[in-house]
C-alpha cells in the first residue's frame, strides 16, 4: 500500500500557538512514516496549488514554537467558497495523492472543511469526467479524512474548554489592563477597555475577573436593566466612595444592550464623563491581542492537539464522523466536529434573537459560574447580611512557598465570604501565625488590588504543626471563634491540614471544616492536575529560555537550564515541551550514566551536522550526584571542542511575578467553591475536611483522609501524575534525525 499523505493548513484569523500545532502535526506525521505537506495561505493556497503546497521535513518546522501567528500563512478565500474552487483544490490534492487533512482554524474554516469532505466523491467524479484524473486515481483516494483543530483567540468554540490562542490573548489583555490600572489609580481616573469577541464574551469576562475591573459588558449576557448606564455609574461611584482609586469597564466588541442594540466604547466613555464629571479614557486593544509570542499553555496545547490530530486522522475510517480535537478539564480528547460547529452557531443565533439565557446555557456551566462569581467580586461593597443570619467566622491562610495566585485566591474568598454575610479572618504567616495567634479581621477593601499581585499578602511559612503546636492552634481557634479554615498553599500546608484533621479526636476545636486549595509552583499536590502558580512559573521559565536561546544564535553552544519543582518534574517537562528542549532530566526518571553517554553522543552528532544550539532542562532535584554543574562538566569534557556548555539556574524568579491569567482565573474559581464548601459544612454536626482540585472531569473535592494513599510522602508528590503521559510527545518532538535530516534548531 502506498504511504499515506497528509496535509496541514491554517485558515481564518491567525492565533498564537498555531505554529506549535503545525510543528506537531508535521513531526508526528514524519514519525509515523507519513509524507506530510503544508498548504500555505489557507484554502486559497489549496485552490492555487503549485508551490503553495509544499512537502515538509523535520527541519521545516524547526525554531517556530515561540513565534506568534502562523509561518505557513493564513487567508480568507472566496474561491474556496465556490464549487469550482473546491474542485480545483481537490485536483491539487489528488495530484499529490493527499487524502488526509488537518485544518487549523475557526468555525468558518471547519465548516468549509466539512463541506469539502462531503463533496469529495462528487468532485472526483467531475474530475474523472473532464479527464483531469483517471478513474483508478479517483478510486484509490475515494474518501477525504479530515480533522479540525480550533485556532481562535476568542475561545468561541463549543465543545472545547480552550481554543489555541485564547490563553495568549488573555496574557496580552491582562498585561494591558494591569498597566492601565496603575495609571488609572494614580490619577483616580476611569478607563473603558474594549477587547475582541463579537459573539463571545470569554476574553472580556476572564480579563475582568483576572484584573479586578469594575464593570463588564459581554454579548451573551447584556445588562438586564433599561437604564444600565445609570447602574454602571452608580456602581463606579460606590467603588470610589469605598476607597477604590481606579474604575475600569471592560467590554467585548460585541457588547449590546438587552434589546440587541450595539454598545460602543465611545458611548460608554461619554456617558461616564458626563455623569462622573471627570475625564474618561478609552483603550481599544485591537490586534495586539492576536500578536506576540505564544504563552506556554498555547504552545503545549498546540503541540498536544497536533499530535492527537494526526493520530485521529490516520485512524479515521471512511464512515466515521469527522472529529475535532478538544481539551476538557485539562485532557485532550476528540469530539464530533459538526455538532460543535452547529452549537457554536446556535450561540450566535441565540444572541441575535435576544435569547440570552439560552446563550449563557450553551456557553456551559463553568462560563456561567464564572460570570456569577465575577458579579460578586465586582461589587464595591458586600450585600447586607440577611436579617437574623448568624454570621460564620471563616479564616483564610497561606502555607508553604509563595505561589503567584495566592493573593487572587485570598481576595476572592474574602469577598465572597463577606458578600454571603460572614466574617472573614486572615491568619498571617501560615501555621506559624496560627500557632502564635496572628489573626485579624479582613474587610472588602483590605484585598483591593490583590487579584493581580504576586507573592503572599497574608504572609506564608513552611512550618508544619506538631506536638504542643496543636494545643496552641486549638486555643487560637477558640479565641477567635473560627468556624472554618481555607488553607491556600503547598505540600506542607496539606500535611498540616491533614494533621489537624486526624487530631480531631484529641482536640475538639479542630472539629470544623477545613479545605485546602492547591497553590504551589511545583504542581506537586494530590487531587489536582494543576496547582495555582505553576502556570505563572512555567511562563517565566519559557520566557527566560526564549531569551537564552536568542542570546546563543550563531554560536555552537549547549545550555543546561535548571528549573524548580523539588522532586516533581512537571515544570521541567512542560518547559521542555514548550521550548523544544532535546532532553529533560526528571527525578521521576532519575539520571543514569549510560544515558548521559547517549546524550553526549547525540549532542556531538548534532553539532557535527550543523546544529547551533543545544538545550537540556534539568529539574533541580533530578539526581543528587549528577547536578547541573556535573552535567555541564561532563558535556563540556566530552564535546571534543565542538561546542561550549553553559548552565542557567533560574532560581527564585520562578516563584515571583504577577500571576498569569490562568492562575488568577483558576484561583478565583477554586476559592468560590471552597467558600461554598465551608459555609455548607459549618452547619453540619460532622464537618468534612477536603482538598479541591481540577481533574479530567472538572473541579473535584477529595476528603483529607485520602491524602496518605494519594501521595508519595518521601518524594512529596502525588503517586499518579497525569503529565507523565506527555513525556512520549515531548520525546517524539525533540528526537534527533528522523527522516534523515539533522535538526539545527528546535
Ligand atoms: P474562521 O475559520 O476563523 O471562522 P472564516 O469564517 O473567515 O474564518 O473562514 C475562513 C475561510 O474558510 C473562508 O475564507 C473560506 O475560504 C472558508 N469557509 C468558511 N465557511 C465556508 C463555507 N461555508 N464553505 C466553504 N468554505 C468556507
Amino acid at each position: 500500500m502506498a504511504t499515506k499523505r497528509l496535509a496541514v493548513l491554517t485558515s481564518g484569523g491567525d492565533a498564537p500557538g498555531m505554529n506549535a500545532a503545525v510543528r506537531s502535526v508535521v513531526r508526528t506525521a514524519l514519525d509515523r512514516g507519513v509524507t506530510v505537506y503544508a498548504i500555505y495561505e489557507g484554502y486559497q493556497g489549496m485552490v492555487e496549488g503549485g508551490d503553495r503546497i509544499r512537502e515538509m521535513n523535520w527541519d521545516s518546522v524547526g525554531g517556530i514554537l515561540g513565534l506568534g501567528g502562523t509561518i505557513i500563512g493564513t487567508a480568507r478565500s472566496d474561491d474556496f467558497r465556490t464549487h469550482d474552487g473546491r474542485r480545483t483544490a481537490a485536483k491539487n490534492l489528488i495530484d499529490r495523492e493527499i487524502d488526509s487533512l488537518v485544518i487549523i482554524g475557526g468555525d468558518g474554516s471547519l465548516t468549509g472543511a466539512n463541506l469539502f469532505r462531503q463533496e469529495w466523491p462528487s468532485l472526483l467524479s467531475e474530475l474523472v469526467e473532464s479527464g483531469a484524473i483517471t478513474q483508478a486515481t479517483a478510486d484509490s483516494h475515494g474518501n477525504l479524512a479530515i480533522v479540525g483543530l480550533v485556532g481562535s483567540i476568542d475561545n468561541d468554540m463549543y465543545g472545547t474548554n480552550m481554543t489555541i490562542g485564547a490563553d495568549t490573548a488573555l496574557h496580552r489583555i491582562t498585561e494591558a489592563i494591569d498597566a492601565i490600572a496603575s495609571t488609572a489609580a494614580s490619577h483616580q481616573r476611569a478607563f473603558v477597555v474594549k477587547v475582541m469577541g463579537r459573539n463571545c464574551g470569554y476574553l472580556a469576562l476572564m480579563a475582568a475577573l483576572a484584573t479586578g475591573a469594575e464593570w463588564v459588558l459581554i454579548p451573551e449576557n447584556p445588562p438586564p436593566w433599561d437604564n444600565w448606564e445609570d447602574k454602571m455609574v452608580a456602581d463606579l461611584q460606590r467603588g470610589r466612595a469605598a476607597g477604590r482609586r481606579d474604575s475600569i469597564v471592560v467590554m467585548a466588541e460585541g457588547a449590546r444592550d438587552k434589546h440587541g442594540n450595539p454598545i460602543g466604547s465611545s458611548y460608554v466613555q461619554k456617558f461616564l464623563e458626563e455623569k462622573l464629571g471627570e475625564e474618561v479614557r478609552t483603550t481599544v486593544l485591537g490586534h495586539v491581542q492576536r500578536g506576540g509570542a505564544p504563552s506556554a499553555f498555547d504552545r503545549n496545547l498546540g503541540t498536544m492537539m497536533g499530535y492527537q490530530a494526526v493520530e485521529t486522522v490516520l485512524a479515521a475510517r471512511p464512515a466515521d464522523e469527522p472529529q475535532m480535537i478538544a481539551i476538557r478539564g485539562n485532557r485532550i480528547t476528540t469530539v464530533p466536529l459538526m455538532a460543535c460547529v452547529e452549537q457554536t452557531r446556535a450561540i450566535a443565533k441565540a444572541i441575535d434573537e435576544h435569547e440570552y439565557d439560552r446563550a449563557m446555557e450553551l456557553r456551559g456551566s463553568s462560563f456561567t459560574e464564572t460570570y456569577r462569581t465575577l458579579r460578586t467580586l465586582l461589587r464595591s461593597l458586600p450585600h447586607p447580611a440577611a436579617p437574623g443570619q448568624k454570621p460564620l467566622r471563616l479564616a483564610v491562610m497561606n502555607c508553604g512557598a509563595p505561589a503567584p495566585g495566592m493573593n487572587t485566591a485570598v481576595r476572592a474568598a474574602v469577598r465572597i465570604g463577606l458578600d454571603r454575610g460572614h466574617v472573614m479572618l486572615g491568619i498571617a504567616n501560615g501555621f506559624k501565625g496560627f500557632i502564635e495567634g496572628e489573626v485579624h479581621e479582613m474587610n472588602w477593601m483590605s484585598v483591593s488590588g490583590w487579584a493581580s499581585k504576586g507573592g503572599s499578602g497574608l504572609g506564608t511559612s513552611r512550618e508544619i504543626p506538631s506536638g504542643r503546636d496543636f494545643y496552641a492552634i486549638a486555643r487560637t481557634i477558640e479565641k477567635h471563634d473560627i468556624h472554618g479554615i481555607l488553607l491556600i498553599g503547598g505540600f506542607s500546608g496539606y500535611q498540616g491540614a491533614h494533621h489537624l484533621f486526624i487530631e480531631r479526636e484529641n482536640y475538639p476545636a479542630f472539629n470544623i471544616p477545613i479545605i485546602c486549595l492547591p497553590a504551589s509552583i511545583n504542581n506537586n499536590l494530590p487531587g489536582s492536575d494543576l496547582s495555582i502558580g505553576a502556570d505563572t512559573a512555567l511562563n517565566t521559565i519559557v520566557e527566560a529560555v526564549d531569551k537564552v536561546k536568542q542570546a546563543a544564535v550563531a554560536q555552537r553552544r549547549c545550555y543546561v537550564v535548571e528549573v524548580m519543582g523539588r522532586r516533581c518534574g512537571y515544570l521541567a517537562l512542560m518547559a521542555g515541551l514548550a521550548t523544544g528542549a532535546e532532553r529533560v532530566y526528571l527525578h521521576e526518571e532519575g539520571v543514569r550514566l549510560h544515558e548521559l553517554v547517549t546524550d553526549v553522543e547525540q549532542l556531538r552528532l548534532g553539532f557535527e551536522h550543523g546544529k547551533r544550539l543545544g538545550l537540556m532542562i534539568r529539574n533541580e532535584d533530578a539526581h543528587p550526584v549528577y547536578s547541573t554543574n556535573v552535567l555541564c562538566a561532563i558535556f563540556e569534557a566530552e564535546s571534543n571542542g565542538l561546542f561550549e556548555v553553559r548552565q542557567t539556574i533560574l532560581g527564585h524568579v520562578q516563584q515571583g511575578g504577577d500571576p498569569s491569567p490562568f492562575d488568577r482565573i483558576q484561583a478565583t474559581r477554586f476559592a468560590a467553591r471552597c467558600v461554598d464548601f465551608l459555609i455548607e459544612q459549618a452547619q453540619s454536626p460532622e464537618p468534612q475536611g477536603a482538598f479541591i482540585g481540577l481533574e479530567a472531569g472538572g473541579i473535584v473535592m477529595h476528603s483529607l483522609d485520602e491524602i496518605p494513599k494519594m501521595v508519595d510522602r518521601d518524594n512529596q508528590r502525588p503517586k499518579v501524575q497525569w503529565w507523565m503521559d506527555v513525556r512520549g510527545i515531548a520525546k517524539l518532538m525533540s528526537q534527533p534525525m528522523p527522516g534523515g535530516s539533522m535538526t539545527s534548531e528546535k
